[in-house]
């Protein structure tokens, strides 16, 4: 693979037909293709309040998944970057003027935010779509109308959070009063991937914001332009202290690597792939910073004998094939009951062939491309792969036929005799692509579900609820669906067991890992005759 080159003097651009993180290095890599027409929009990044290129002035062009074709230009950003951001977070947050506002005017002044960002985002689905090749229908009626009720529900429930919390009157050795003062963090870094660029940008702001810190966000290199859109919006009403929010939007060993390892971040709140996890985790400790992530799954879904088929069918098509399957918690691992099994399976097929996959930003597709030629091809080894290992493509399997050539689109495929041990049966491959198994001893299924490294969704469809609720709560992952998918909701927590996750986004755990606790005990006027230090110590 080459590194793009622009050439902006000239006003050419270096086209590529992909750009991807190197999973060992973690760079931008690109493959060039073609030199195109100029006329894309070059973005800069957000930094103390400033636009600014990169402090090298590097770029890197933006890929549309669906066309292949550069959308827009954005800064490489340098460690250099990132190391001001952080400069600029810090000032701000120690200057206090985000920090020291109450909770009751920091709500009202993101509320006042969220109705701006109410009325430029009409077009911010079509950005979405085309960035991150999420379906237009999804993100004009899920991500943006999604990501601005985060921001307010954040902003509203931190008038609940307990900034201060009494402890039970303590006596011993004599009567003090104490307390439990919580304060915001401090700094804080967002670094988040590419699948949903929007909401988690949003995942990372609002609560940080909400609790009064400051934060240097990084998208994804794929995918920067819906976080750089709320930058633009929250900045153009100048109601946000200078500093307060950053965003650089370079790669993850150049401006990520500095925000993980810079000393100045207090927490890094990070959601990508438990790989990244791993690293981020190891990076931290040389600072000991707080890290709360949010990483990879491979969610079992498991349908009971007695579920509704038609729902349950429609619930596992949904459940993996929505944004192309490259959604942490999409139900993967599919379990069919024995006895339901083969009609199960041929309803699936049926329905898994009719989805209209393409051109993400046309309303009518319902299955876009996945983000990248290397995600692309990772997927199609996978399936490649789960051949190999014994499974058997029921429906798709390749390239999605009638969308021509250009454009990361993959068919919406069903395996089944997937073994449980197998590489398709184990590993999160992140797009169209569900494991089916079988099964019939209910206790068994259960242990088959939780043999796995992850812990972040499953689901269980039953019209028992009762019995349903039992496998729930037997199930070692962060949320679970009964005869649902996909539903999230700013009060709910949402993370993962085991190497899904460490921590809780959302709700008031959500909010509360913003925080710091602090514990004040304050004396009562003992005399000094009296004191513990007299007895222990001076006396
Ligand atoms: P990724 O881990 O490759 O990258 C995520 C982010 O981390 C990017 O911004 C990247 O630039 C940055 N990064 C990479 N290396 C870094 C480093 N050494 N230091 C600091 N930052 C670094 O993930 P991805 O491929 O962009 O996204 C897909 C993955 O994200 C999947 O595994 C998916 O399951 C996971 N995910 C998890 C959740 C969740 O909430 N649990 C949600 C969505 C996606």
């Amino acid at each position: 693979m080459r590194r793009a080159r622009t050439r902006e003097g000239d006003n050419l651009i270096a086209a590529i037909i992909d750009t991807g993180v190197n999973v060992d290095s973690g760079r931008v890599e690109v493959v060039m293709a073609a030199i195109v027409e100029p006329d894309v929009a070059t973005y800069q990044q957000y930094i103390d309040g400033e636009w600014a290129g990169a402090e090298d002035g590097r770029t890197y062009p933006v890929i549309n998944p669906s066309t292949e074709e550069v959308m827009a230009v954005a800064p490489a950003s340098t460690r250099a970057d990132a190391r001001r951001a952080v400069a600029a977070a810090r000032r701000s947050f120690d200057a206090g003027e985000w920090r020291l506002k109450s909770q009751l005017q920091r709500t009202q002044i993101m509320f006042q935010i969220a109705e701006h960002l109410q009325e430029v985002s009409e077009d911010w689905g079509l950005l979405e779509s085309q960035n991150a090749g999420a379906a237009l229908r999804k993100t004009s009626v899920v991500d943006v109308p999604l990501a601005i009720e985060w921001f307010r529900s954040m902003a509203e429930q931190a008038l609940g959070v307990p900034w201060y919390e009494p402890l039970p009157w303590i006596d011993s050795p004599y009567v003090s009063w104490n307390f439990v003062q919580r304060e915001p963090v401090g700094v804080c870094a967002g670094i988040i991937p590419w699948n949903y660029p929007l909401i988690f940008a949003m995942w990372k702001i609002a609560p940080a914001l909400a609790m009064g810190n400051s934060i240097v966000l990084k998208p994804a290199p794929q995918t920067p332009l819906s976080a750089l859109a709320i930058a633009r919006a929250i900045d153009e009403t100048g109601l946000l202290p200078r500093g307060v929010l950053n965003v650089v939007t370079g790669d993850g060993v150049e401006a990520g690597i500095e925000l993980v390892e810079n000393p100045d971040v207090d927490k890094v709140a990070f959601t990508g792939s438990t790989a990244t996890g791993r690293k981020i985790l190891a990076a931290a400790a040389s600072t000991i910073k707080k890290v709360t992530l949010e990483l990879g799954g491979k969610s079992a879904n498991i349908v009971c004998p007695d579920a509704d088929l038609d729902i349950a069918v429609d619930g596992a098509l949904f459940g993996t094939f929505f944004h192309q399957g490259q959604m942490c918690e999409s139900g993967t691992r599919l379990f069919v009951h024995d006895d339901i099994y083969d009609t199960f399976v041929d309803r699936l097929v049926d329905g898994a062939a009719s989805l209209r996959v393409g051109d993400a930003a046309d309303f009518d597709t319902q299955v876009g491309p996945v983000i990248s030629r290397a995600q692309y091809d990772m997927i199609l080894s996978a399936i490649d792969r789960a051949k190999q290992e014994g499974a058997t493509v029921a429906c798709g399997g390749g390239r999605a036929p009638n969308v021509g050539d250009r454009g990361f689109f993959i068919q919406p495929t069903v395996l089944t005799g997937v073994s449980p041990d197998s590489h398709a049966g184990t590993e999160e491959i992140f797009g169209p692509v569900l494991a089916v198994q079988r099964w019939s001893d209910l206790g068994e299924v259960i242990q088959r579900a939780n043999r796995t490294i992850y812990g972040l969704a499953g689901g269980v469809w039953s019209r028992d609820t009762r019995g349903a609720i039992e496998i729930a709560k037997q199930l070692r992952t962060g949320t679970v669906w009964i005869n649902d998918w996909h539903l999230l909701n700013p009060l709910a927590p949402f993370g993962g067991y085991k190497q899904s996750g460490i921590g809780r986004e959302h709700g008031r755990e959500g909010l509360l890992a913003y925080t710091e606790v602090k514990h004040i005990h304050v004396d009562q006027g003992v005399p000094r005759s009296e004191r513990y230090f007299w007895d222990v110590l001076l006396g």
